[in-house]
């Protein structure tokens, strides 16, 4: 079946495409969002989406505004003044964003999960038992992270919805964390994000740096954090501030340093093996 690319980048379903039937509960709803696709290029007036909700449902403009708001739910549907007549139409732009499903995962991965990283919270420690698990994206898929195990974790609803709260707040941040999070290594997944927050003239929140390091068997991201500043020799300046009680913490960048060519790791790797050495000799000299 052609489709229509739009630049929101999920394609459009043809107006008879058979999967709008499961997007609505009422035939009534699909019908309405057949004709508002079908009309695309000749947006509706007011006039003309009431005579066809009339015609098509025989019903009287209390369930056309109805239709028009359950079709919002998934799609985004503008409302404007045409130019010329400056007559009200009605034009469905494109996929809403909320809409767009969120990857399901799959039973069989939800039972791995649980059975490798534990049947508890991750975050409170609860268990089955005391709460509802929920099995949660560690990096949020809007920010790209993965429906795999190793992005996968469970929670137990209460911080589900927290983190997810926590999240959405930092969604400005979006394309910030986005560009970090493919890099190669922890210090370049936190210091390419430090150099995004550091063109948004902002700190770094140390939950962030935390999310992008990334390191799930020996994570310490303060560690990398430190070899940042003191191996590489970037300016990066620890903020505490108290606000309602919580300790908010965030690191600025003052300034940074080209990537040295061998890679972060090998001169982190290179900088300890001098310094076991040096201590070697200093132990040798002391005998
Ligand atoms: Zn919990």
């Amino acid at each position: 079946m052609p489709r229509v690319e739009l630049d929101g980048g999920r394609p459009l379903p043809e107006p008879g495409d058979p999967a709008i039937d499961e997007l609505f509960g009422s035939r009534e709803t699909t019908a309405a969002c057949r004709f508002l696709l079908e009309r695309r290029q000749n947006a509706p007036t007011m006039a003309e989406w009431l005579a066809y909700s009339q015609q098509a449902f025989g019903k009287a403009n209390v369930h056309s505004q109805r239709r028009l708001r359950e079709v919002r739910s998934h799609f985004v549907v503008e409302s404007r003044r045409r130019t010329g007549d400056g007559e009200w139409v009605y034009e469905l732009k494109g996929w809403k964003k909320e809409a767009a499903a969120a990857s399901k995962i799959s039973p069989r991965l939800q039972a791995e999960v649980f059975s490798k990283k534990g049947r508890y919270c991750h975050m409170c420690g609860a268990g089955p038992d005391q709460v509802r698990l929920q099995i949660d994206h560690i990096i949020p898929e809007s920010w790209g992270g993965k429906t795999e195990f190793e992005n996968l974790e469970p929670l137990c609803e209460e911080h589900n919805h927290g983190k997810q709260a926590f999240f959405a707040s930092l969604d400005n941040f979006g394309p910030a964390i986005a560009h970090a999070l493919p890099k190669q290594s922890p210090w370049e997944r936190i210091g390419e994000l430090l150099i995004a927050f550091k063109e948004m003239a902002q700190a770094t929140p140390v939950e962030l740096i935390e999310l992008v390091a990334q390191e799930t068997h020996k994570g310490d991201p303060k560690k990398r954090l430190r070899e940042l500043r003191y191996v590489l020799g970037w300016d990066i300046v620890p903020h505490r501030r108290k606000s309602e009680g919580v300790t908010e913490v965030t690191y600025e960048l003052r300034s940074a340093l080209p990537w040295p060519p061998e890679g972060a790791q090998a001169a982190v790797a290179e900088y300890e093996r001098k310094r076991k050495e040096r201590k070697a000799a200093e132990v040798k000299l002391a005998d």
